[in-house]
């Protein structure tokens, strides 16, 4: 089941692959493509997406469950526990909601599936023998704390006056642009802390345990070792830099570790009850899951294209892919 035509040898390696080469943001496009950048950024600020999810989940935890910045002044058990399941109780119910749906319960079927193959069981690769477990166990222990404790250390700094701070009614505009900005910084992270993650010393000793997982799903998005949770979450030190407002910082929180739940969910599309929901997995990482070398940042902005790494999916991409692989690993 694939939309590519069947000339394509790469859409043979996918049990579902999306039509064409993979879309980029084409804000970087040139000459500017304005109506294509509208429709870019409508597509995920204007409808059910991962972005507007975390959005969703950063209001309601802000006004209903996070204590205000006076409390965080001090650190104190009370304030920093409920950080800690402001970011548990979400991710926890997201990842295992959409596990269930899509692997356990199979709500959809291989429908929109990249990879035909089910998670890996009885697998040595993996703590505990199983993908799924070792994934879990992974997210729960290091990557929930990592986050969490960077929050703490950014809601600390701004209650005393250490991070800066601004308000939606003093500051509305730059209020507003916090939003977009903080995607596209989170974009610039990725790629450089991600492109270090790749040298093989690093790699051998921190990220091969998150490319364990070449057949991705929901619990694998931060499914990572410590190291690289301190790497990858060093992007809320930004707060320290740039004036924002502690809405801004659980966004950034749920953006950096729920979105991953759903771009290696490993399916395109949530289809549920017949139709399709929301565009959700990211063909892009998905390649970098299979071919390593290739598409270290993000579909948000064009550094891979920029530094000679992207893939878009066709054939020549995977050619050019395991060139580079054999010419970094020497064989
Ligand atoms: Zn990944
Ligand atoms: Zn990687």
């Amino acid at each position: 089941m694939t939309d590519a035509p069947q000339s394509d040898a790469e859409a043979a390696r996918w049990h579902y692959k999306p039509e064409g080469e993979v879309a980029m943001n084409p804000l970087f496009h040139w000459p500017p493509r304005p109506m294509a950048v509208l429709r870019w950024y409508a597509a995920y600020w204007l409808a059910l997406s991962s972005t507007t999810f975390a959005l969703a989940l950063a209001v309601l935890g802000y006004l209903l469950f996070l204590p205000p910045l006076e409390q965080m002044a001090q650190l104190s058990p009370g304030w920093m526990l409920q950080v800690w399941l402001l970011n548990l109780i979400p991710h926890v119910a997201t990842a295992g909601l959409l596990h269930l749906w899509l692997y356990r319960w199979r709500g959809q079927g291989q429908r929109f599936k990249f990879d035909a193959r089910d998670p890996a069981a009885d697998n040595g690769t993996f703590t505990f023998r199983n993908q799924v477990q070792d994934n879990m166990f992974w997210t729960v222990t290091s990557g929930i704390s990592f986050w969490t404790v960077m929050q703490w250390l950014v809601f600390w700094a701004m209650a005393n006056g250490y991070a800066p701070v601004i308000g939606l009614a003093s500051n509305p505009v730059w209020f507003l642009l916090m939003f977009p900005i903080l995607v596209v910084w989170s974009s610039f992270h990725f790629y450089w802390v991600h492109r270090a993650l790749h040298w093989p010393p690093l790699y051998r000793l921190a990220h091969a345990l998150h490319h364990r997982n070449v057949n991705v799903g929901p619990w694998s998005g931060i499914s990572m070792h410590p190291v690289e949770h301190l790497l990858f979450y060093t992007n809320f030190l930004i707060h320290f830099l740039l004036a924002s407002h502690p809405l801004h910082v659980l966004f950034r929180g749920y953006m950096q570790s729920i979105h991953p739940v759903f771009s290696h969910s490993g399916f395109h599309k949530l289809y549920v009850a017949d139709a399709e929901r929301a565009k959700m997995g990211d063909f892009f990482h998905q390649l970098h899951h299979r071919y390593f070398e290739c598409n270290y940042g993000t579909v948000e902005m064009p550094w891979d294209r920029w530094f000679g790494s992207f893939h878009d999916g066709s054939e020549e991409g995977t050619r050019t892919t395991r060139a580079r692989r054999s010419r970094m690993y020497g064989r």
